[in-house]
C-alpha cells in the first residue's frame, strides 16, 4: 500500500518485520523477497535513486540493453506493491535502536512536511550513493550529459567507449592513477581534465606523456552537443576540444547520515558486510552501491535477495515450525 501523510498514522503503531531505507534496484528487490516470504515491509524513498539517471541499462540479464534505469523501477515498485508492500516517500533522518525494535524517524512531504515515526525487527539499508559532477557554473549543462554517453562508471559503460576520443573528467589526482590506465582496457584516447581543481605530481605527468594521454588542467566553461550526445568541452580560455564519450571520476555522496549513531563498520563511506549483508550490527543489513563491493544494478538485485534471506532465516528459527493441529487432535481422539 502506497502510504500518504494521510494514511500513515495506523501504520506508526505496527511492528514491521523489516523496514526497507531506499526504493532504488536493491531496496526494490529486497521488498519483494521479504513479501514473497510472508514478511511485513516498508519501503521509505526519497526518490531519485542513482538507477534513475542510467538512461540505459545495458547489461542486464532478460532486458533489452536500452532499457532505462526508470522503467526498471517502475516496474519493480508495481510487482512491490502486487505482493502488498507499504510504500512511502520520504526521508530517513534518523535511526534509534530500542533493543528489540529500530525507530526510523521520517521526514514527509518536501512543503509543510510532517514527521513521522515507525518500527521494524530489522534494518535494510540499501539509500545507495551518487556521483559529484564537475562542479560548472551551470549545472544543466552537465546534466544534458550525464549517463548519455558522459558515462560515471567504467564497469557499466567502458564497452560503449570502445576505441572513442574519451574525455576522463577527474576529481583527484588518485582518481587518475586508479582509473586512466584501467580505462585504456577500451580506449587508448584519453584526454584527462582536472578542471583546474588540483595539481598533478611531475610523476604522474610523465607516466600519462609516456601513454600519450593529454592533460589539460584549463577549468572548463561547458560541455557541448546536442541530443544528449556529448560532443565536446569547450575551455576557459575558449579553446575547444573535441571529444565522442567521457567518464567522470569525481567521487561520490554516500547515504549512511541516519546511521551514524549506530558506529557500523565502514571502509571509506561504503558499509563493511558478509557473506548475506549484514553489517556489524546483528539486526542491519546493508545492500548495492552503500556496501562495499561492485556497484551495479545485478549485484544490487542480488544482494536484496541475500539479505531478506538472512532476516527469513532468522525470524523462521525463532518461530519454529508451524503444528497442522487437526492432526494432532485426530491422533489424540485415537489414543
Ligand atoms: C548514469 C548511471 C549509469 C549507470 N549505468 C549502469 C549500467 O549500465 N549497469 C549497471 O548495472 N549499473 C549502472 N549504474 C549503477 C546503478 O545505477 C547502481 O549500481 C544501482 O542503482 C544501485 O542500486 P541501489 O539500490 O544500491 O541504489 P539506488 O538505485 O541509488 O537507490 C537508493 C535509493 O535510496 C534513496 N535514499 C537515499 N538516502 C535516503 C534516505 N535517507 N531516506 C530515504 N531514501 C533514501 C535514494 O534516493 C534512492 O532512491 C549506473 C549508474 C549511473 C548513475
Amino acid at each position: 500500500m502506497q502510504l500518504t501523510k494521510n494514511n500513515l498514522q495506523e501504520k506508526q503503531t505496527h511492528i514491521y518485520d523489516a523496514i526497507v531505507v531506499g526504493g532504488g534496484a536493491g531496496g526494490l528487490s529486497a521488498g519483494i523477497y521479504l513479501q514473497r516470504y510472508l514478511l511485513s515491509s516498508l519501503i521509505i524513498d526519497k526518490g531519485k535513486a542513482r538507477s534513475f539517471w542510467m538512461q540505459e541499462l545495458h547489461n542486464y540479464l532478460g532486458l533489452p540493453s536500452d532499457t532505462p534505469g526508470r522503467v526498471l523501477l517502475q516496474r519493480g515498485k508495481e510487482h512491490y506493491a502486487s505482493l502488498d508492500g507499504d510504500f512511502l516517500n520520504g526521508f530517513v533522518e534518523e535511526v534509534r535502536d530500542e533493543g528489540e525494535t529500530f525507530a526510523v524517524l521520517v521526514k514527509v512531504g518536501r512543503q509543510k512536511s510532517i514527521q513521522a515515526v515507525f518500527r521494524a525487527k530489522y534494518l535494510i539499508a540499501a539509500s545507495g550513493i551518487i556521483d559529484y559532477l564537475p562542479p560548472l557554473d551551470d549545472l544543466r549543462n552537465v546534466y544534458e550529459y550525464a549517463g548519455y554517453n558522459l558515462h560515471v562508471c567504467m564497469v557499466c559503460d567502458g564497452y560503449e567507449m570502445t576505441d572513442k576520443k574519451c574525455g576522463f573528467f577527474a576529481g583527484s589526482e588518485a582518481a587518475i592513477e586508479e582509473m586512466v590506465f584501467n580505462l585504456s582496457w577500451f580506449t587508448a584516447y584519453i584526454t584527462i581534465f582536472t578542471h583546474g581543481a588540483f595539481a598533478v605530481n611531475e610523476a604522474l605527468k610523465e607516466k600519462l606523456r609516456n601513454h600519450g594521454y593529454p592533460l589539460i588542467e584549463t577549468p572548463i566553461k561547458q560541455f557541448l552537443g546536442q541530443n544528449h550526445q556529448m560532443t565536446g568541452v569547450e575551455l576557459a580560455d575558449g579553446k575547444i576540444i573535441e571529444l565522442e564519450t567521457g567518464l567522470i571520476s569525481m567521487g561520490s555522496c554516500y547515504h549512511n547520515t541516519y546511521l551514524k549513531e549506530m558506529n557500523l563498520e565502514l571502509k571509506g563511506g561504503n558499509l563493511v558486510t558478509d557473506k548475506m549483508c549484514r553489517t556489524s550490527h546483528p539486526r542491519i543489513f546493508a545492500i548495492g552501491d552503500l556496501k562495499v563491493g561492485l556497484n551495479q544494478v545485478i549485484i544490487a538485485a542480488g544482494d536484496g535477495a541475500l539479505a531478506a534471506t538472512g532476516i527469513w532465516r532468522e525470524i523462521r528459527r525463532t518461530r519454529g515450525a508451524r503444528l497442522w493441529s487437526k492432526n494432532l487432535l485426530k491422533e489424540q481422539v485415537e489414543d
